[in-house]
């Protein structure tokens, strides 16, 4: 693990903590908290996040893929696992060996685990999940595809090596503004509950586990809880909802000064030349640019924290550099720390500035940035 470049992620586990805390206390303790450990666990490293949450009690975690699971299992993690995404017929016996919950997505999937179970001999726990609205996995069930729906997963549940565990459904806009949104979403929880409705009827038995929350619907929904909710972005503490509810930023991305020079009125700085001093003007090298997480969109148009306040990046983003603008920032030198994003530079208005979203930030910190948890 090399800090040589000075450039490094810190994950605050206080305030990875803090958040489930308040989560939990939100949700009440009838409601189970899946924490969604995906992609790493959002750039934050999977590991010992989900250390953390197991420690903490969460009773659930999230990934997107086998190799995601098996990573956490190897490394002491017992808590259930559920695959959102798809894996591969020829994996099954992985996922049973390593006691991973799959999710079913659609009839193909559901015959080829059935059968792949059955031929290892096993049992693989499955969550099915439903298409409400979100056009992406998931049986369809809307309009016309209702009764379809509800019998290919009955089908599912019956076929033989697949033990059903949970339902689940994700929504599209749960975290969007406006009366539009809240229609959709209110219509997709009502679409799931009846699929519910409809196929423990016809089985005589209930799904253990149904679930749907994601960050939005924890924030705003309450009513969508079901029997676990499913937050990412909101167990990090990003977002415009993070804030509302007191939650804390669970990474710091920072750096620091690694050389100064001061240019005349005049200096063009960096390729392209977008951006020419018209002043006296004392520019800092940061080991810190594209590779490491950074976008080169934010070229000239974003600041990043110093101790003397925020200090404008001038100049295009390079791949392992940017340079900011230290001109009025006396206290700031070579050596001086200076905050990408944290808990005085808001991830959310960077975000903003490079029209997109935190998850994306977070996500994009690269495998060169160590991360050290404290
Ligand atoms: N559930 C599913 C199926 C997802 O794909 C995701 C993330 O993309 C989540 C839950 C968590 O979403 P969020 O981070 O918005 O809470």
């Amino acid at each position: 693990e090399s800090t040589l470049r000075r450039t490094w992620s810190e994950i605050l586990l206080d305030n990875l903590a803090h958040n489930y805390y308040v989560l939990k206390e939100r949700i009440g303790t009838d409601v189970k908290f899946l924490g969604v450990v995906k992609a790493d666990a959002y750039g934050h490293g999977a590991i010992l996040v989900s250390r953390l949450l197991q420690e903490l009690g969460c009773d659930y975690l999230a990934v997107s893929s086998l190799d995601e699971a098996v990573e956490l299992r190897v490394n002491d993690i017992t808590l259930p696992i559920l695959i959102l995404g798809h894996t591969p017929k020829d994996e099954v016996e992985h996922l049973i060996k390593y006691n991973i919950t799959q999710a079913v997505t659609c009839k193909a999937k559901a015959v080829e685990y059935s059968e792949e179970a059955v031929k290892c001999g096993g049992t693989l726990k499955v969550h099915i999940k439903v298409d409400t609205g979100m056009s992406r996995l998931g049986y369809l069930c809307d309009g016309d595809f209702f009764d379809t729906g509800v019998d290919g997963i009955l089908e599912a549940i019956q076929m033989p090596g697949l033990e059903t565990e949970g339902i689940f459904t994700h929504f599209a806009v749960s975290d969007e503004p406006g009366e539009d949104c809240k229609a959709y979403t209110e219509h997709q929880f009502k679409l799931f509950t009846d699929v519910i409705k409809a196929v423990e009827e016809k089985w005589g038995h209930s799904f253990a586990i149904r679930h749907c929350a994601n960050t939005g619907a924890v924030a705003r929904y309450p009513e969508t809880y079901l029997d676990m909710v499913r937050p990412g972005l909101l167990l990090y503490g990003y977002g415009d909802f993070a804030k509302e509810l007191g939650l804390r930023p669970a990474m710091a991305l920072k750096t620091n000064v690694s050389t100064i020079k001061t240019y005349p009125a005049g200096t063009a700085i960096s390729y392209g030349g977008i951006y020419t001093t018209d002043k006296t003007t004392r520019i800092g090298v940061l080991p810190y640019g594209y590779a490491d997480g950074f976008f080169r969109a934010l070229s000239n148009r974003c600041s990043l924290m110093t101790v003397d306040g925020p200090a404008e990046v001038r100049g295009k983003i390079c791949m392992d550099m940017c340079m900011i603008d230290l001109t009025d920032k006396p206290h700031v030198d070579v050596g001086s720390e200076v905050e990408v994003f944290g808990e005085s530079n808001s991830i959310n208005e960077l975000a903003a500035l490079a029209g997109t979203i935190p998850y994306e930030l977070t996500c994009a910190v690269s495998k060169r940035v160590p991360r050290k948890y404290i």
